[in-house]
């Protein structure tokens, strides 16, 4: 079988693994607009933190793609798919026919539409390439301003300090810090731990409206008319599927390419994994999803009638010193969920379990023993039932209707 790979990623790798151990017999032609092979994205941040080099991250080498009966065609992305052909045009012009065509092709940063986002200075952070860039600029005690305290503008903050002399800030539009992860008590536990451990400033609820300066960044100003000034900024509000290719296709393209519970496009012979993939409505954005959509796919591909039915949300935060878990819905807002929560601000702990109709559907620790936390974690992954003495995870005597206690 010729199946062609668009993307280099965490998705991609994944499918090539499983389809080895089933020994499923392909040929494999991988496509990146990447100049160099896999390596872990989410480890870019220690390399941002100097404490990894890229060689660190860099698990495969050719030998690896070889046994794995995988070439790969680096700095050359897929740009054209004829589905009725069913061939693949790369940049550089190879034409390539396919029995299955897998988009692996990830996501890229967003960056806020607004006056001055094209000045100099101005990073997303996706890629090595990207790193390197922001790199250069350590060690001048540089204003760096990370627009997005969402978990990656966090740990960014972090390993910025880490690096040196920087000075950091972070800008979010919401109240509190990571909005999608936590509630509010839980953001305010995290935000002392930030600024006690790492000296981060965080300016909450500021809306960025305009980026100044003559030809680099200067400055921000939000839209109640404060301002700070910065040398550097780095936008992390978020990531959107790579879809161009998708969509010119004529393949089904929502907020990502929408796929059915085979990992299959509305094309035939197309299937999509990762970031790129849109599942029941949901663009996940995260590794676990990909590696588990990834897995699938091998199975389907080697007949083995397997499905996919969707992932649980978690979430790690990876900043020494602070552990923080978050899984499945942290902060429903209506009236049909029951949930228990305990939290000591001095001491930096917070734990929280949601339920909804008798089982856990979400969790929040923070500061616990790791132990713990992916406990209450798997509660949740299980779907399980609330018995009695998994009450001592909260330690509290009674879970009140639909409030907090
Ligand atoms: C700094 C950072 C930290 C992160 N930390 C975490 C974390 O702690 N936990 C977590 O779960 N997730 C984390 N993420 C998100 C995680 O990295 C992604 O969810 C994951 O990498 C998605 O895997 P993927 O294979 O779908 O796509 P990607 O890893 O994005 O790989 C897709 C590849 O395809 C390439 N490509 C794009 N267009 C084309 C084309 N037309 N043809 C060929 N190739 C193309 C891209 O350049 C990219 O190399 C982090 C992301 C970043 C940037």
């Amino acid at each position: 079988m010729k199946l062609v790979i668009a993307g280099n990623g965490v998705g991609s790798v994944t499918l090539i693994k499983e389809l080895k151990k089933l020994n499923f017999d392909a040929k494999i032609d991988v496509f990146t607009d990447e100049k160099r092979p896999f390596y872990w994205r989410p480890r870019l941040i220690e390399v941002l933190a100097n404490e990894a080099t890229i060689k660190d991250i860099t698990p495969y080498n050719e030998k690896w793609y070889d046994s794995h009966n995988v070439k790969l065609h680096l700095s050359d992305p897929i740009v054209e798919l004829n589905i009725n052909d069913k061939k693949a045009r790369s940049k550089a012009g190879k034409i390539m026919s396919y029995d299955a065509f897998i988009f692996a092709n990830g996501s890229k940063c967003f960056v806020l539409p607004i006056k001055g986002n094209d000045l100099e200075n101005i990073y997303t952070l996706r890629d090595y390439d990207d790193v390197e860039n922001i790199k250069k600029h350590y060690g001048h005690s540089t204003k760096i301003v990370v627009i997005g305290g969402g978990i990656l503008g966090i740990e960014m903050a972090a390993a910025l300090k880490q690096a040196g002399e920087n000075e950091v800030s972070v800008v979010e539009f919401f109240p509190y810090l990571l909005p999608r992860q936590l509630d509010k008590q839980a953001a305010t536990v995290l935000k002392k731990q930030l600024e006690r451990s790492y000296g981060i400033n965080f300016l909450l609820g500021k809306a960025t409206a305009e980026l100044g300066g003559e030809k680099k960044v200067e400055k921000i100003s939000f839209s109640d008319k404060t301002s700070i000034n910065a040398d550097v900024v780095i936008f992390s509000v978020g990531v959107r599927s790579n879809t161009n290719v998708a969509k010119k296709s004529g393949i089904k393209v929502e907020r990502g390419i929408v796929i059915d519970e085979h990992l299959k496009t509305n094309a035939n012979g197309v299937y999509a994994v990762g970031d790129v993939a849109q599942y029941d409505n949901v663009v996940y954005g995260t590794v676990p999803p990909s590696v588990e959509q990834a897995r699938a796919l091998a199975g389907v591909l080697a007949s083995q009638n397997r499905t996919y039915t969707g992932s649980i949300m978690s979430n790690m935060l990876k900043v020494a010193g602070i552990n923080l878990l978050s899984t499945g819905k942290t902060n429903p807002d209506d009236g049909n969920f029951r949930f228990a929560s305990q939290g000591d601000m001095s001491r930096g702990i917070y734990k929280k379990v949601i339920l909804e109709k008798g089982r856990f559907v979400g969790s929040i620790a923070i500061g616990i023993k790791t132990q713990e936390a992916l406990r209450m974690k798997k509660l949740v992954e299980n779907g399980e039932s609330i018995r009695s003495d998994i009450l001592k995870y909260v330690e509290l005597a009674e879970l009140s209707e639909g409030g907090m206690i």
